[in-house]
């Protein structure tokens, strides 16, 4: 059964209409784990990969941020198992998702594990992997436009630009086992890169508190993406020193991406009318700083 396939006379729908050559690399055999990233939201953004897997998928078992228009794609008769996942506060533990992983598997039905953004960031896609073959369970592996691309683009932020950011660190902002944020805060205040927390609404206070602490200036601009590339996405802009401000104002809760660095004002100021869509109509001069 953990044979990688070639088998092309397994039948794929519209995504296999001929146009791509590829028919047959994305083919899920009875009981093989398709581990496929969905990415933030909009389904225009799946892969062509994972639109095939989630087309022959008998089961999907999906996390809380596959959107509602994603699950809408998987086949009539597939059986949905949610297993959830808030932070610190998992529905279905980890290790009983990759028990329940491979126990599907081995009853011989082509699984497909859907998880928000890409399973290898943040995403524990490593952990799920490594116990499936473990087992004995054969998976393919399938990337997913992250978060931190997903939703700076549709809100209009570059993570780097030319003359303004040269890199770009995704962190995460979860409080550690100990109860600590222990980050290696000097080098994220490099003035000249962007950094992406994830996970990091309820621990923002400390965040920007320790980047003012190792010199970050506490001007530097900062957005707040929440629900990006969904028809709810909202973007916050401001700095450091008044990020935790729009939280409490606004009320924001995840999942919210968090963006420091003069990048999130390349663009526009403004609040896109549509997530995704850059209207010339609306273009403000960036006041930002260059790197000399
Ligand atoms: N594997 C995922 C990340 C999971 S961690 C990925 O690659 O994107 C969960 C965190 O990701 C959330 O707390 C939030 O910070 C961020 N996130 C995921 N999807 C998001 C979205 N659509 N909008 C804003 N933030 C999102």
């Amino acid at each position: 059964m953990n044979t990688p396939s070639t088998d092309q006379s397994n039948s794929l729908s519209s995504a296999d209409n001929g146009k791509i050559s590829a028919r047959g690399k994305s083919v899920l055999n009875q009981g093989e784990v398709a581990l496929v990233g969905s990415g933030p939201g909009d389904a225009e953004l799946l892969t062509i990969r994972a639109m095939r897997f989630i087309e022959q998928a008998e089961i999907a078992i999906y996390d809380r941020l596959v959107s509602d228009e994603i699950l809408a794609l998987l086949p009539d008769n597939c059986e949905r198992f949610y297993v959830g996942k808030e932070q610190a506060k998992h529905c279905v533990p980890q290790d009983k998702i990759n028990e329940i992983l491979v126990h599907e598997a081995r009853l011989g039905k082509k699984v497909l594990r859907l998880k928000g953004g890409d399973p290898f960031i943040f995403g524990r896609g490593g952990e799920e992997a490594e116990y499936m073959l473990q087992h004995g369970v054969s998976c393919h592996i399938c990337p997913g436009i992250t978060a931190a691309s997903g939703c700076t683009t549709y809100a209009g932020i570059p993570l780097t630009h030319r003359g303004v950011a040269q890199g770009c660190t995704f962190i995460t902002g979860h409080i550690q086992n100990n109860g600590q944020l222990n980050l290696p805060w000097q080098s994220l205040s490099c003035p000249t890169q962007t950094v992406v927390f994830y996970m990091g609404i309820n621990t923002l206070p400390k965040i920007a508190e320790k980047l003012v602490e190792h010199g970050r200036d506490i001007n530097t601009p900062a957005a707040l993406i929440r629900k990006g590339t969904q028809p709810e996405q909202k973007t916050y802009r401001g700095t450091i020193g008044n990020l935790a401000e729009l939280v409490e104002k606004h009320n924001i809760t995840p999942p919210t991406l968090i963006v420091i660095g003069d990048v999130v004002n390349q663009l526009t100021e403004q609040q896109l009318k549509t997530p995704g869509f850059l209207d010339a109509n609306d273009y403000v001069q960036p006041v930002s700083v260059k790197i000399a």
